[in-house]
């Protein structure tokens, strides 16, 4: 297991007892010690504080999106001003906001976290944020009139296909108001993305009903692979049938539970042999909400089981020599404790969330090499600091870009 061994740090921290967890968790109150309550908000104010003084690395990126660009950053802000009721922070984010202009290689692309409707729905939640209505309102008509472009989209994975746009749909009615965008317009994309699926599946000849491909592999994880589609395909149950539901959706995940290593991990697709991937793009850590998601909508335990063993495999392996990033980074791990805690109340999970939370905290001296867009959500400081913000708050923190 050599290569296993060189892409994560050994998990040093003491597994869970009381005893062990005492500085951290406040097992009384099932929550954050107060000690480690200060110290997680300090060092959220102290990456904040790092994220203004390198601006200059970061504002002139010729790169608009939510994954490596100035909208993610400028949600940070959003957020990070609407936790810490500090409006200054929210005008840098109405002001990144607007000068994040559509960029030729973003308009290719419809989705939440790489293109023009991740832009288009954060900006319509931060203008309706300080009561720029009429501004958000034209923002979500063109977020709206893009689904012709998105009906001809060759893809169908969260990070650049038709699920993304979907998010950035059912995005604007859960954080804005319910109805912005029309049930119908919701519906065919769903119809699309199920089409394409089946369509798929039967030329190839598979046994699960829907499966999709991204250049030519079948991926498996939350960003380019079925996970992904089926978890945002959840999300969105109420415009879906119960035919739908339970005759094509169901049976894919429980065929997803057969492609598992021995290991608890899954591969990044079909036929990958290779058990070394445990990031939320590729691997366990993206599983963890789908099947927490089905325990909760099938009522059936085996999913919660399969969620907690993802959780026991990013506890052992979670500690990424990437770094300590959202997308295959530590930071991004952790949000599978988080989950399994709203999911279970098990303080054990908001103990494992603090500790790679505490591992964060060290981010610069954790990581193998200094990613692309080390100021980035999904790759750099600022995914850290939007997760540190969500443990805060334990019991609402999610994905951002993933679980709405
Ligand atoms: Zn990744």
């Amino acid at each position: 297991m050599a290569e296993d061994i060189s892409r994560h740090y050994a998990n040093r921290f003491p597994d869970f007892t009381n005893e062990n967890s005492r500085d951290v968790v406040n097992t009384g109150n099932n929550s954050l010690s107060e000690n480690f309550e200060a110290v997680l908000e300090q060092h959220i104010h102290d990456f904040i504080h790092r994220m203004n003084m390198k601006e200059q690395e970061w504002i002139n990126r010729n790169d608009s999106s939510v994954y490596t660009g100035i909208s993610g950053i400028a949600y940070l802000f959003f957020v990070y001003g609407e936790r810490f009721n500090e409006p200054t922070y929210i005008d840098k984010a109405v002001e990144l906001i607007e000068g994040a202009g559509g960029n030729k290689n973003d308009k290719k692309s419809i989705t939440f976290l790489t293109g023009e409707a991740g832009r288009l729905a954060v900006g319509a939640l931060i203008h309706h944020s300080v009561g720029n209505d009429e501004k958000s309102t034209e923002i979500i008509t063109r977020l709206k009139s893009l689904y012709d472009f998105s009906a001809m989209y060759y893809y169908d994975e969260l990070l650049y296909g038709r699920a993304g746009y979907l998010y950035s749909l059912l995005f604007v009615n859960k954080n804005i108001s319910e109805g912005l965008i029309d049930e119908d317009l919701i519906k065919k994309v769903i119809n699309c993305i199920l089409t394409t699926g089946k369509n798929y599946s039967a030329s190839r000849r598979l046994k699960i009903p829907l499966m999709y491909s991204w250049h030519e592999k079948e991926y498996l994880g939350g960003a380019h692979g079925i996970a992904g589609i089926l978890y945002v395909l959840l999300q969105a149950r109420e415009y879906l049938t119960d035919a739908q539901l339970n005759d094509e959706i169901k049976p894919s995940i429980d065929y997803l539970i057969t492609l598992r290593f021995s290991s608890g991990n899954f591969p990044s697709s079909i036929g990958n042999k290779a058990d070394r991937l445990v990031h939320w793009c590729h691997g366990a850590p993206s599983m963890t909400m789908l099947f927490t998601l089905a325990f909760e909508i099938f009522k059936e335990e085996k999913y919660l089981n399969v969620a907690k063993s993802c959780g026991e495999i990013i506890w052992e392996r979670g500690l990424l020599k990437k770094g300590c990033g959202i997308c295959h980074g530590t930071a991004g791990n952790a949000y599978t404790f988080l989950n399994l805690y709203q999911q279970t109340q098990d303080i054990k999970y908001l103990y494992q969330a603090a500790t790679f939370a505490e591992w964060c905290f060290s981010y610069e001296k954790y990581q193998n090499r200094i990613p692309d867009r080390p100021f980035s959500l999904f790759e750099g400081l600022a995914g850290i600091i939007y997760f540190l913000i969500d443990l805060a708050t334990p019991s609402t923190g999610k994905f951002p870009g993933y679980t709405l």
